[in-house]
């Protein structure tokens, strides 16, 4: 290892960024070279494009980020007609489909809505900000609580969350009060009816400037600090193999997607956060193979519906002048899907559900003039239940070494199955948010299944695991079995069954594998 070491870090998401960061703070001398396979979209690198104000940027930085199948297959880009039709994720641009159906495409008809982001930021440009942290079982069995804790502590200040954002609207407070007079006397202690935590900053106006990858890069993108100067981030460049020398990497080999041109950089750490099924590609197409690679495929199931709030029951809580006020907020950001988000976490045994409960002024989809409850004076919410999928080898996402995918890469194909476990959580899910719709307002959209892969949280393809029994990738430093400088990060690391949004999660287990990696380049071992 050298004195001032490099970390060639693959993907400029959430998780590479707190490799970036951590390593930098922690490693004098260290230089961080990121490599990101999609475009810049905004001045500030890695920015939420939710901050964009002006409606046609937005939708270009959108489009951007659509992969290179943005131009020769735009008519297939997002979720297939006919699967989705709409719901409470509405947020979708910004992703392509791994299987859209032209040349090079990927196989996943188990798994059709599989989506990524290729751009700077990754899907932290486009993400909805939720930021829960998992509980009970879903938590890493071979951490331990107090570390965890600290863990979970460093992950909420990289992305700035917020725990009672919107805490002072007085519809949000309605609406947890109706939820409350439901479900309150079933939920334990700690675990009821409460504001969502989102990651963002909020401005003076009440309203709030979404965190990207941007905030966790921190003082790597201000000029005026000097960790600045050992940061270099490199756009439209594609990782195309990790290179080894025998279980030791040497660095990676990579494409000027401007040029293409390709060059070797040396690293003494590899880091690979390119999603839950990029990276095990990149990885597959090195020739790191573990048994464990990409199988163990998960995402939480999410049944979604659309209610609209009764007058009767919310004047109960608020006035007609608090809801003038909400709606004067709202109109200060009317293309930001997010206000009053409330939820009821996830606990054990008796409610293993993920619940996302979010106020809007209208519904996600376009209603009739006239059609019962179409202009609510008192709005909406999109309400969605996410529930466990529990994890099994034969969930997978594997790779063809004979058909080369769109980039090149070993083609992918993805198998997935719901099994009668996940059946019977989905039908009592269903039957919780058939009561919460009830007590908050009628259905303008029943409950239903979203299409696998809707969810966007893709867990599980390069797990962590405490032994090297083969059911795992990576070791509890996320360092891959057997490579001591090859660092994997991302959602594909968690092992649980997870119903939250897992991003907290995950820049979690990244802060640990970092500083793991800044105490072995400290002592000359990587
Ligand atoms: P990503 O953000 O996916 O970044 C990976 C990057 O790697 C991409 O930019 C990709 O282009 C790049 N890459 C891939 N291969 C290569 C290569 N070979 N060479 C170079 N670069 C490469 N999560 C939550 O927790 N809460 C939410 O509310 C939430 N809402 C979401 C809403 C939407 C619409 C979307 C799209 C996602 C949402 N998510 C949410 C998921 C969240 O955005 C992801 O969990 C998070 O971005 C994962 O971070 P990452 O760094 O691991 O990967």
């Amino acid at each position: 290892m050298s004195t001032n070491p490099t970390i060639a870090v693959v993907g400029s998401g959430p998780i590479g960024s707190t490799y970036a960061r951590v390593l930098l703070e922690r490693v004098p001398g260290a230089r961080v070279v990121m490599f990101e396979a999609g475009p810049q979209l905004t001045d500030r690198p890695g920015e939420s494009v939710r901050n964009i104000a002006d409606p046609g940027q937005k939708a270009r930085a959108r489009e951007m980020s659509q992969g290179p199948q943005a131009g020769a297959y735009r008519e297939s880009l997002g979720i297939p007609a006919g699967t989705v039709t709409e719901g409470m994720f509405t947020a979708r641009q910004g992703t392509h489909l791994l299987d859209y159906g032209g040349a090079g495409s990927a196989h996943a008809t188990s798994f059709p809505a599989a989506a990524a982001a290729t751009n700077v930021g990754g899907q932290g440009a486009h993400w909805t900000c939720a930021t829960p942290s998992p509980a009970f079982s879903e938590k890493i069995p071979f951490i331990a609580d107090d570390e965890w804790d600290e863990l979970i502590g460093s992950a909420k200040e990289l992305l700035h969350v917020q725990g009672a954002a919107f805490a002072d609207s007085a519809v949000g407070a309605a609406i947890r009060a109706l939820l409350d007079e439901e479900f309150g006397a079933e939920l334990p202690e700690g675990y009821g009816v409460d504001t969502l935590p989102v990651a963002g900053d909020p401005q003076p106006d009440g309203s709030i400037r979404w965190a990207g990858a941007d905030v966790v890069l921190g003082p790597l993108l201000d000029p005026e600090s000097p960790l600045s100067q050992q940061f270099e981030l490199r756009d439209l460049t594609l990782v195309r193999r990790v290179e080894l020398d025998g279980n030791q990497v040497t660095g990676v080999t990579v494409e000027d997607l401007r040029t293409h041109e390709t060059s070797f950089v040396a690293a003494d750490i590899v880091v690979v956060a390119a999603d839950a099924f990029r990276s095990p590609q990149l990885l597959w197409a090195s020739g790191v193979r573990p048994q464990a690679l990409g199988h163990y495929l998960t995402e939480h199931p999410v049944v979604i519906s659309t209610v609209a709030l009764d007058a009767g029951k919310m004047e109960r809580f608020a006035t007609e002048e608090d809801l003038d006020a909400e709606l004067s907020r709202r109109a200060l950001n009317p293309a930001d899907p997010v206000a009053a988000v409330n939820r009821i976490p996830f606990s054990e045994p008796e409610h293993p559900f993920s619940v996302q409960v979010m106020y809007s002024e209208s519904t996600p989809f376009p209603m009739e003039p006239g059609a019962p409850y179409a202009e609510n004076r008192w709005g909406y919410v999109n309400m969605g239940y996410g529930m466990r999928k529990h994890p099994r080898y034969e969930d997978a996402v594997t790779f063809d070494d004979s058909e080369p995918d769109y980039r090149g890469f070993p083609n992918m194909t993805i198998e997935y199955a719901l099994t009668e476990r996940e059946s019977a959580e989905i039908a009592d899910a269903t039957e919780r948010l058939r009561r919460a719709g009830k007590a908050l307002g009628a259905f303008v959209a029943e409950p239903r299944l979203m299409p696998n892969g809707s969810s966007l949280h893709y867990q599980g393809t390069m797990r962590m695991g405490e032994s090297d029994d083969g059911t795992s990738v990576a070791d509890p430093w996320s360092r891959v079995w057997g490579y001591s400088n090859l660092v994997v990060g991302g959602n594909a690391l968690i092992p649980t069954a997870t119903a939250m949004n897992p991003t907290l999660m995950s820049v979690a287990i990244a802060v640990r594998g970092a500083r793991k990696a800044a105490e072995e380049l400290g002592q000359g071992k990587a």
